[in-house]
């Protein structure tokens, strides 16, 4: 079997901030697949809500939220030339505004609705009728994808972890400490976990890559090589 016949799907699910979006890409990229980051589209609906004023100091409006849904729209443009692409929110890049630690903090409340998952749920499906795809997520392998052809699960040691988001923070001039980062992934993680609907977990039949100690490089050897033996198989 080759990719010109059959749609791919490969799902990267794990932790927070332990590089699931470079990978992906980096095998999207390389795939020639398209690339979806679903977390991006939980940002881009919290952005929404702070802006909104669905969600203030970290209690939500749900019957607002679910009301405003219809007023949510999320795309993603990508620049292929320079092999980028940014997130759009009704018409507006807010690819970094989605990446400040406000957002961080309060994406995870916004992510256990279950209104709001149907929604991002379809729109992420949608992607892979005529793609064959990259998604990293929370939720990829378990339940927008149960059947995807590879389900790999990202975890890294969470210190290792809130340093390398800290110094990606750094260089772009965002003022955060280290000990602010390393809490919100730890209550993230904690949130995502022990929500009630499409809780973070590792699907049964996904393999875990621990990335702890090794390069961008060797992650992506690592899971070509996997690639490669499904589509050998
Ligand atoms: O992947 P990223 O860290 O950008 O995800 C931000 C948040 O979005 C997660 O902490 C989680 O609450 C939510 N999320 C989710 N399901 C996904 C992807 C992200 O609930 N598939």
């Amino acid at each position: 079997m080759t990719f010109e016949q059959k749609k791919i799907i490969i799902a990267i699910d794990g932790f927070s901030s332990c590089g699931k979006s470079t990978v992906a890409k980096g095998l999207a990229e390389k795939l020639h697949f398209l690339y979806i980051d679903s977390g991006a589209m939980y940002r881009a609906t919290t952005l929404y809500c702070l802006e909104n004023n669905i969600i203030i100091n970290g209690v939500v409006n749900e019957e607002k939220l679910n009301k405003s849904l219809d007023n949510i729209h999320i795309e993603f443009i990508s620049d292929k030339g320079a092999g980028t692409y940014f997130t759009f929110l009704n018409g507006k890049n807010i690819e970094d505004d989605i990446r400040n630690i406000e957002v961080s903090n309060n994406v995870s409340n916004i992510s256990i609705f279950k209104k709001v998952r149907e929604k991002m749920v379809a729109l992420q499906r949608a992607y892979a009728i005529e793609n064959s795809i990259v998604m990293d997520g929370r939720d990829i392998g378990t339940v927008v994808f149960p059947n995807a052809d590879l389900k790999i699960f990202m975890t890294a040691d969470v210190k290792i972890r809130a340093t390398r988001r800290y110094n990606e923070l750094l260089q772009k001039g965002q003022k955060v400490s280290l000990q602010e980062i390393e809490k919100n992934i730890m209550d993230r993680d904690e949130k995502d976990q022990t929500r009630a609907i499409s809780p973070l977990k590792k699907a049964n039949d996904a393999i875990v890559l621990d990335n702890s100690y090794l390069t961008h490089e060797e992650q992506l050897n690592w899971v070509i090589a996997k690639v490669n033996s499904i589509i050998n198989n």
